[in-house]
């Protein structure tokens, strides 16, 4: 089944009193008689929180799924009860679906009317998407993350895999929002749920009730708030029991923008990490002395479209979060993507025009280039350095040559073998010279970057500037021009040729920029040499190595290409939600899309079949 991923519209809303009302669906967000106490009432306590948060154990993982997030009340209220009465390292997953979010400043304004929610209130906000339609994970606490899926209930909740403890119903009156109460959805709602799971709603409307009870759940009518009559709690037959988080200790190999990220995203999720790497932090591709945090905006909503889009954001979200500006590792303050083809061009005018690159993320800037708001550029050995400064994380400096079999375990060059309970391969193409490992089909892309006195006129740049290649602004006096790109290279040292050649680049579409850095005269400090390691189909490979149901805790997070430092953030929390066994960041389209065994699954498809013996 193809998804439905149309460009998100913001809710237009209107203020009448201390109401925050919905013009289009002639209802308000929240009841007069009091938000707060009414979400209390009818979702808090309808589905037996404060009980079932205080029954929780150590590692106990719980679930709640929301139909319509709105202002986020609902779900900032369970928050904050969670961290009052569940264990400090039982996890909470969020997952609410918006077909229309609030603007930011709409939001900002509704949850000032509830300071007590901050601090949660507080990362809502700091974290909330741009309205762009998929799913978006915020963490609002250490051990509460929330996914925001923007777009269709329906087309949301299909997409989406997790089993659900609770559900909060909520929408606008059934009469005036039918699709967040057809049956259809309580089919996927019923789908998702197991024994003893609960839902709760503020409507009693029979075609609600007779609904849920078609799909399994039983259903009872209970007094409502205010001045509603009634509002329903359901469950579906059985006894409940919480599921658990899975931790351990895990074995990242490659300690490169992949290996950093994914080491960091099991750390802070209780893992007992260590990284391995022949070579030490960041001494491959992910090495460079700087690098563009950017993507390439596209205006069709493809699986990999939105992957490169929403891995974009979710990186820039870890830099915030980690304040990669305030350690002096990068700065954000947008990108200048310059146009140098007739082909880009349209590519771009397509995005600007399709409605998924909002003017919040992408604009115009002049005739020929286009501003990508909060974009930037970082010093990627740092950012790996601080990725793996967490006490749960230990480097080890050591060759693997081979995969046991019996499984997790590693086989180093030294002979020694080094076990744990899952093992995530991050080495980019070494991981095809390893023993026990299926071959992946990737490509190495030979690039050469070209580094730069800076002179007076080039220390005033603001902006990372991209063109078919890139110039960063100084770090310590020294500019990146880069990067050459060559699919037959192999030449681990640097070529003089590459550097003409980039600096040709510069000079051609930046020529103002060129002659401020010298012109004739540039003056080339060094150079550095990396090889990207790409798939067949751009996009990484991430995730279990055989595939969904492969359960011998063997990860690769591999073919990262150039687009590492936006893509692997994403595909750090993919992997530690695989292992830890809780909800994934990303839809289900995404997902295949990055499943390492899809390329054994194309052969499979493409290789002749007869139904019929030959004659
Ligand atoms: N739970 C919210 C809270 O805590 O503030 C209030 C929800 S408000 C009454 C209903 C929400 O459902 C609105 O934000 C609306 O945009 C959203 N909505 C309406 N139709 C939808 C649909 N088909 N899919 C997803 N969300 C939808």
């Amino acid at each position: 089944m193809q998804p439905d991923f149309d460009p998100v519209t913001t809710a237009r809303v209107a203020w009448d009193g201390g109401n925050l009302i919905s013009p289009a669906f002639g209802d308000g967000y929240f009841s007069r008689q009091g938000g707060p106490a009414e979400s209390q009432a009818v979702f808090i306590e309808g589905n037996h929180l404060v009980r079932r948060f205080d029954s929780l154990d150590s590692h106990d993982l719980f679930v709640i799924g929301e139909t319509g997030s709105g202002t986020g009340l609902n779900l900032l209220l369970a928050a904050r009860l969670f961290a009052e009465r569940a264990p400090a390292n039982a996890r909470l997953a969020l997952i609410s679906a918006e077909k229309h979010p609030l603007s930011k400043s709409d939001l900002e304004r509704a949850l000032g009317l509830w300071p007590e929610l901050a601090p949660f209130s507080t990362r809502l906000l700091a974290g909330y998407p741009p309205p762009t339609p998929g799913f978006h994970r915020l963490h609002l606490a250490d051990n509460i993350d929330l996914t925001l899926m923007f777009g269709d209930a329906l087309d949301m909740w299909q997409q989406q895999r997790a089993r659900v403890d609770a559900w909060f119903l909520d929408g606008f009156a059934p009469d005036r929002n039918p699709a967040l109460w057809q049956p259809r959805l309580f089919s996927r709602i019923a789908r998702l749920s197991g024994p003893g799971t609960t839902l709760a709603t503020f409507t009693a409307a029979g075609a609600v009730r007779s609904g849920l009870a078609e799909v399994g759940f039983r259903i009872e009518r209970k007094p409502g708030f205010g001045r509603k009559r009634h509002r329903l709690e359901g469950s579906v037959p059985g006894a409940w029991k919480a599921r658990k988080v899975r931790t351990g200790a895990a074995l990242v190999v490659g300690a490169g923008l992949a290996g950093a990220t994914t080491a960091r995203a099991l750390a802070e999720r209780g893992w007992r990490v260590r990284v391995v790497d022949a070579g030490g932090i960041a001494c491959g591709a992910s090495g460079n002395r700087s690098g563009v945090v950017y993507t390439s905006p596209s205006g069709k909503a493809t699986p990999q479209n939105r992957f490169y889009q929403s891995s974009y954001l979710h990186a820039l979200g870890w830099l915030r979060r980690m304040d990669a500006e305030g350690c002096g590792i990068g700065r954000f303050n947008d990108v200048v993507q310059h146009i140098t083809s007739a082909r880009q061009k349209a590519k771009l005018d397509q995005a600007l025009g399709s409605g998924h690159w909002p003017s919040s993320l992408l604009q115009r800037h002049d005739e020929f280039s286009v501003l990508m708001h909060g974009a930037g550029y970082l010093q990627p050995r740092k950012w790996c350095q601080l990725l793996l400064d967490h006490p749960g994380i230990e480097l080890r400096q050591h060759e693997i040559i081979s995969v046991a079999e019996d499984l997790p375990m590693l086989e180093t060059a030294g002979g020694c073998h080094l076990e744990a309970d899952c093992i995530v391969l991050a080495t980019a193409a070494a991981v095809n010279r390893m023993d026990g490992v299926d071959a992946l089909p990737l490509n190495t892309l030979r690039g050469q970057v070209t580094e730069c006195r800076a002179t007076a006129a080039s220390r005033q740049w603001a902006r990372a500037r991209c063109t078919s290649g890139y110039v960063t602004p100084a770090i310590d006096g020294i500019h990146c021009v880069g990067a050459s790109f060559d699919p037959r290279g192999t030449d681990q040292q640097p070529i003089d040729a590459d550097d003409v050649a980039n600096l040709e680049m510069l000079g051609k579409w930046l020529p103002r920029h060129w002659q401020e850095l010298g012109g004739a005269n540039i003056e080339v400090t060094g150079r550095r040499v990396g090889f990207r390691c790409q798939t067949r189909d751009f996009l990484p490979a991430a995730g279990p190595a055989g595939g969904v149901n492969d359960d011998r805790q063997l990860m690769f997070n591999i073919g990262h290409g150039s687009r590492g430092i936006a893509g692997t953030p994403l595909i750090a929390d993919l992997l530690v939600d695989y292992l830890s066994q809780t909800p994934l960041p990303v839809d289900e389209a995404i997902r295949s899309a990055l499943d390492p065994q899809r390329f054994a699954a194309r052969r499979a498809k493409s290789r002749p079949f007869s139904a019929f013996p030959a004659p």
